[in-house]
């Protein structure tokens, strides 16, 4: 008896729904140009904001904190884990965030498994973006708090919830992305925090595809609107524009105190290997040093929009690099994507259940690292298999 049959069961209905893939296996650096069996391939999907993670200065502290400190961190922080590269990675990082404290942990997505419960109890209240990033709304899920989710950036739906129910709780949370990863467009922080403020709440913002993008040198959507110090917990990550990997929690130092007794992925996972560490204090240093990247990648992003918008594509209401072009049909959106990359250029199709039914669309992540010229490609052949499949008209 197959006792894994449902498993195939499941699996035929994504191929029913044209939604099966194989995952592509790229034998070169995340870069602007990766390798698909062996043909060269535009890259318009990574989170490589900055190109950093090829940067020669980020890969040679690379390879110093290994030569230094070894391959592997050897054991969680909270042990005997917590090498000085990190304590110096945190101090860097306050000081580009301009923030009291800063913890780092393995990933962005640990931080909201590990912050969210830590902070919150039961007796307490989430109240979250109906958007937030799966993270999020995983980190909630793990709390003993009880949970509401106001509809995406309504300001009046979050303060009707407050209103409703702010006195029926200790503590309330509000949690909200930064920069909105599906559709590009940015939470809207100003209001949150003033209803915060109003209602003697806490603030979170995860700023995961904030960070070396928005605000002065890239620090990111609380920078943006001028917001230091109104903001309770700031969640980043190393994984994108800082091009290693990891994710930090900018908070006052009580807090940080508190994440290091009991936020478990500190407790029970092992610490960010030093060639992390090491690569993500160098591209600190170099959003410190310099905005040249990210005026680059700004500008890259705002050819590529213009570009589309040419060519007739809805590309949604992004406020960031990230450009959304909207297809709505699971299958077309699939096929969209497929027929790109036999054209040599990658670009993911996003469907149920990252984004709502009939919402599918091809996410097009712009970096500072690509070239006009590879940007001009990309354009080209959106226009050709536009045209083909019926997106776009002449
Ligand atoms: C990508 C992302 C994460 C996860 O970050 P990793 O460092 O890759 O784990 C968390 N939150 C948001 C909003 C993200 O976009």
């Amino acid at each position: 008896m197959n006792k894994l049959a449902f498993i195939d069961q499941k699996l035929d209905d994504l191929k029913k729904q044209g939604v099966y893939r194989k995952l592509p296996i790229n034998t070169k650096a995340c870069a602007n140009i990766i390798e698909f069996n062996g043909k060269e391939i535009v890259n318009l999907s990574a989170n490589n904001y900055l190109g950093l993670a090829t940067h020669p200065l980020v890969l040679k502290a690379a390879h110093d904190a290994i030569d230094k400190y070894g391959a592997g961190a050897g054991s969680v922080r909270t042990i005997v884990g917590n090498q000085d590269l990190l304590e110096e990675l945190e101090a860097i990082l306050a000081k580009f965030k301009n923030e009291e404290a800063v913890t780092v942990f393995q990933s962005g997505l640990n931080c909201n498994i590990g912050v969210i419960q830590a902070l919150t109890d039961k007796g307490d209240l989430i109240i979250s973006d109906e958007l937030n990033h799966a993270s999020i709304i995983d980190g909630v899920k793990l709390s003993k708090a009880d949970k509401a989710v106001f509809k995406h950036s309504d300001m009046s739906d979050l303060r009707k919830i407050l209103e409703e129910k702010r006195n029926s709780y200790q503590q309330v949370l509000i949690i909200t992305d930064g920069v909105f990863s599906m559709d590009g467009d940015l939470a809207n922080l100003p209001e949150i925090v003033k209803l915060a403020e109003e209602f003697n709440v806490l603030t979170y913002v995860d700023d995961a595809h904030g960070s070396g993008v928005l605000g002065k040198n890239g620090r990111g959507t609380v920078d943006h609107f001028h917001l230091h110090g109104r903001v309770d917990i700031i969640v980043g990550t190393l994984s994108k524009a800082v091009g290693a990997i990891g994710g930090y929690v900018c908070s006052k130092q009580n807090v940080k105190e508190w994440l290091l007794h009991r936020a478990r992925p500190l407790l029970f996972s092992t610490a960010l290997p030093p060639a992390a560490v090491g690569a993500a204090i160098q591209s600190i240093k170099l959003l410190l040093e310099s905005d040249n990247l990210t005026k680059k990648l700004w500008s890259n992003a705002q050819y590529f929009k213009q570009g589309m918008k040419n060519l007739g594509f809805d590309i949604g209401h992004s406020e960031t690099p990230i450009t959304p072009v909207m297809i709505g049909d699971e299958a077309l959106t699939m096929a969209f994507s497929k027929a790109l990359l036999e054209e040599g250029v990658f670009v993911s199709g996003i469907v149920f259940p990252t984004v709502p039914k009939g919402k599918g669309r091809l996410r097009v992540m712009i970096s500072a690292s690509h070239t006009l010229v590879d940007l001009a490609y990309a354009l080209d052949k959106f226009h050709k298999v536009g045209l083909r499949l019926g997106v776009i008209e002449n």
